[in-house]
């Protein structure tokens, strides 16, 4: 009689958690619904703090702001400081015209951690020497112009450092003796011989051209614009030898038009005021982590994350703003829903993703004993889509059954589909996403399946890393639903009776 009295109990118990666990998941659900407070996170993100590169301002108040909102949503907070960068940048605004017959306001972007001009500075143009013979003919008209160079803008600037002078002398050198070479053969067999190439190295004569006193370099680019940073010389920077030369990524229409008309020898002048500001540092940068800490497991796991740097010709509204916020969200209805996890619910906003995944690799390298103990790390970095699957193994059929079937009851317009996944093959580096130092290291990383299900005719290729990713480009109704199904799957797996199995994930 005891004995079952007992089991009745476990029962009541038990299923008492169960009951508890779905009032939250529907106090979850409607809250998200009626309060969403996703696109109010990417506002602050966009409109108040900006592109947040590593190192700027905008990136630290983007991370102090993330922490102090964890806090007064009741987690537990950590600023897990990744790493520092010698010197910090800050981009101001940028203007930049063509004077003349032909005026027009340029459109141009220049990579972060480059130098900005001094106040508005007018010069005439030309196009960049070639060879030494030509760079003596121009050498006095060099000084107060800005210079045409060669190629298309791959979104970094040219290396300024004194190892790239040295390989482009070595080019110098080269190509001068393929000129040389040509003119023997040509002497040789006059009527009957192929010059060799020289090769192409866009601002050849970069140092020569400085020493000279261009007012900077000008290179195409294709639109969207894309604005990299100075990924060479960031960790070598210093006050003291700071980039002193603009570096233009200039629309490539806009640049044709330049181009034909230095060579008709027209006079084309170019204006150009750009902000680009430093700040000495070290300037020291950090992951942002909030814990809703497990009540019964809180050394078991499951972590949401996103990346918080984002580049700053844009404001990074998508990538990763259409992370962050989300998963902020996600967070912030938990909490709201009186939600108290039996697993340890780990929020990270990474830092320098943007500069080689810095910031995950620096939590997973820290954190190796808890690595066995992650039921999953979700990551959101692919747009501002709807979730609308999600992948899962045989062995974790069951439970993940159980956690998404309130999913179905969201949204009408957004179904939910359990897919079966097929074990795949441990990756033994990382991919281009925060997941990544996490899959080598063997945590499953299940991310959901996304689509554009209103057909807003959104491509991630057109926003990534350009100017145009910037707030308005968000899609309020996804991102919403996004939070939503973050915070019902994570909650639930939370409050599994077990961690995931892995059995099954990779090979
Ligand atoms: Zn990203």
């Amino acid at each position: 009689m005891k004995k079952i009295l007992l089991l009745l109990l476990v029962v009541i118990v038990s299923q008492a958690g169960f009951a508890e666990n779905d009032t939250i998941i529907q106090r979850i659900i409607d809250i998200g619904k009626a309060n969403n407070q996703t696109m109010q996170h990417l506002d602050v993100l966009c409109n108040r703090f900006g592109g947040r590169l590593v190192g700027s301002d905008a990136y630290d108040n983007a991370a102090n702001w993330a922490a102090s909102k964890f806090k007064e949503w009741g987690m537990e907070v950590e600023l897990d400081e990744v790493g520092s960068v010698p010197v910090g940048f800050n981009r101001g605004p940028w203007f930049g015209r063509m004077m003349g017959e032909e005026a027009m306001n340029l459109h141009f972007v220049t990579p972060s951690y480059t130098s900005g001009t001094k106040g508005v500075q007018r010069g005439h143009v030309v196009a960049e020497p070639k060879t030494r013979e030509e760079f003596n003919r121009m050498k006095g008209r060099l000084k107060g112009a800005w210079v045409l160079v060669t190629g298309k803008s791959n979104g970094f600037p040219i290396d300024f450092s004194a190892k790239a002078d040295l390989r482009r002398d070595s080019i110098i050198a080269a190509n001068e003796k393929t000129v040389e070479l040509n003119r023997i053969q040509k002497s040789k067999n006059p009527k009957n011989y192929t010059p060799l190439e020289t090769s192409d190295e866009p601002a050849l004569f970069y140092r020569e051209m400085r020493e000279a006193g261009i007012l900077g370099i000008v290179q195409s680019a294709a639109v969207p614009l894309v604005a990299l940073y100075d990924r060479n010389n960031i960790m070598d920077m210093t006050f003291d030898n700071l980039p002193n030369t603009p570096d233009i990524k200039l629309d490539e229409h806009q640049f044709q038009l330049v181009e034909r008309m230095v060579n008709e020898r027209r006079q084309v002048f170019l204006e150009f005021d750009i902000r680009n500001f430093f700040k000495p540092g070290p300037v020291k940068y950090h992951n942002v982590i909030g814990n809703i800490r497990g009540t019964k497991f809180p050394d078991e796991y499951v972590i949401m994350g996103a990346h918080l740097d984002a580049y700053d010709a844009g404001t990074g509204g998508v990538d990763d703003g259409s992370g962050v916020t989300p998963v902020m969200e996600a967070a912030r209805l938990i909490m709201a829903a009186g939600g108290r996890p039996e697993r340890s619910i780990l929020v990270i906003l990474f830092a320098a993703e943007e500069f080689g995944l810095w910031g995950s690799q620096h939590w997973v390298d820290a954190n190796q004993d808890k690595l066995p103990r992650i039921s999953n790390m979700f990551n959101r970095d692919s747009g501002p889509l709807a979730p609308v699957s999600l992948g899962v193994t045989e062995d974790m059929w069951h439970d993940m059954e159980a956690v998404c079937k309130p999913l179905h009851g969201i949204n009408a317009e957004f179904p939910f589909e359990l897919k079966k996944r097929e074990a795949m093959d441990r990756p033994a580096k990382p991919w281009g996403t925060d997941s990544g130092p996490f899959a080598v290291a063997g945590v499953p990383v299940m991310s959901f399946g996304l689509e554009d299900v209103r057909g807003h005719n959104f491509s991630y290729r057109e926003i990534w890393h350009t100017e145009r990713d910037t707030y308005n480009i968000s899609i309020p109704e996804y991102q919403e639903h996004a939070a939503i199904v973050t915070a019902v799957v994570v909650y639930g797996v939370a409050n599994l009776d077990k961690l995931l199995s892995r059995d099954g994930y990779f090979k």
